[in-house]
C-alpha cells in the first residue's frame, strides 16, 4: 500500500515528503498548522470569528 505524500511546501521551498494522514491530503505538520496555506486559512477563520463576535455584541 502506497501512502500519498503530504506535498505541502515547506519553509525551505521544497515539497514535504512526509506521508499524509488518512483522510487528509497533508501530514500531521501541515494539516492545519504552520504551512503557508494553513496560516492563511486560520487568519481567514479568525477574521470571520471576530466579525461574528462584533455582530453578536450589538
Ligand atoms: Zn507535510
Amino acid at each position: 500500500m502506497t501512502q500519498p505524500r503530504c506535498g505541502a511546501q515547506t519553509l525551505r521551498g521544497r515539497p514535504c515528503t512526509k506521508p499524509a494522514i488518512t483522510n487528509s491530503s497533508r501530514c500531521q505538520l501541515h494539516q492545519g498548522g504552520w504551512s503557508g496555506y494553513g496560516v492563511a486559512q486560520r487568519k481567514k477563520k479568525e477574521a470571520e470569528a471576530t466579525m461574528r463576535k462584533l455582530r453578536k455584541k450589538k
